[in-house]
């Protein structure tokens, strides 16, 4: 399938120019927490804030998100900072709740795209939605899974999709959380030259040093954005909290990163 009336994630007054930022704490915390963190990057000029709602961990027991509370915190975020607000969803209900609270921009998890039975769910409640939705790859190297994850929700009419790089599982121990193996997000552009390309730097590298050297890597290679884990004290960080950074941080590493004008 070629999908080539695919749209740009355009949100107004957003900079068409690379990369588009979206940046956020792995999970919404607690209403301070997530306050602190949109200001903190609000200033920093970032457009777009992500946070994890409802997470999907690895085993049962420890912290799963915080849950439909957190949506008035995003709520509160978009109100006093005029950013965009984006969070995690994996369910039909989810899907319910985040838009009816006005959710800007949705993305779909690793462990989500590679269930067609739950893409298939998903694009049925996003049937006739018209907001990005950014579908990450599976954590599996399957680029075919991947592809029909977007085509299910291509085939609900969505046209404002996009792709989130953020490595693949793998049972050997390397310096990467996820293996980045970067020939399949190339090859899913040469497939789908329209798609718009994010990569997820934090879930790569699963640690602090390594997110400029990936998102640079992702720059050369002509993605079009990054979605960047940052919390304010990231060592107090109830999930993920060895790949977060502070908003100083990032801004930083987003000044540091060197963008070529075009893409491909
Ligand atoms: C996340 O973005 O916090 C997350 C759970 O990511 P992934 O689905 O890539 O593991
Ligand atoms: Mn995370």
């Amino acid at each position: 399938m070629e999908m080539n009336d695919l749209q740009p994630i355009i949100l107004p007054g957003i900079p068409a120019r690379r990369p588009l930022v979206i940046a956020g704490p792995c999970s919404a915390e607690t209403e301070e927490q997530v306050l602190a963190a949109a200001r903190a990057l609000a200033a920093q000029e970032v457009k777009i804030f992500r946070a994890g709602i409802w997470k999907p961990r690895t085993k049962p027991g420890g912290f799963e998100g915080v849950g439909v509370e957190g949506l008035r915190w995003l709520q509160r975020v978009k109100a006093e900072t005029g950013m965009y607000v984006s969070t995690e969803v994996a369910t039909e209900r989810h899907v319910f709740e985040a838009l009816k609270a006005g959710v800007d921009l949705l993305w779909i998890g690793a462990r989500t795209s590679a269930n067609p039975f739950a893409m298939q769910e998903l694009a049925g409640a996003l049937r006739g939605v018209d907001i990005p939705v950014l579908v990450k790859n599976p954590v599996n190297p399957d680029l075919e899974l991947w592809i029909g994850a977007i085509e299910r929700l291509y085939n609900a009419g969505l046209r404002r999709l996009g792709a989130i790089h953020r490595g693949f599982s793998s049972y050997d121990r390397t310096i990467y959380r996820n293996q980045p193996q970067w020939h399949i997000p190339i090859e899913l552009r040469r497939r789908l030259p329209q798609l718009p390309l994010l990569c997820d730097p934090s879930h790569i590298g699963g640690k602090r040093e390594l997110i400029a050297p990936l998102s640079q890597e992702a720059m050369d290679l002509g993605f079009d954005g990054l979605i960047v884990e940052s919390h304010c004290t990231p060592d107090e960080a109830w999930s993920d909290k060895q790949q977060q950074v502070t908003p100083d941080v990032l801004c930083f590493m987003l000044h540091t990163l060197v963008v070529r004008e075009t893409t491909q």
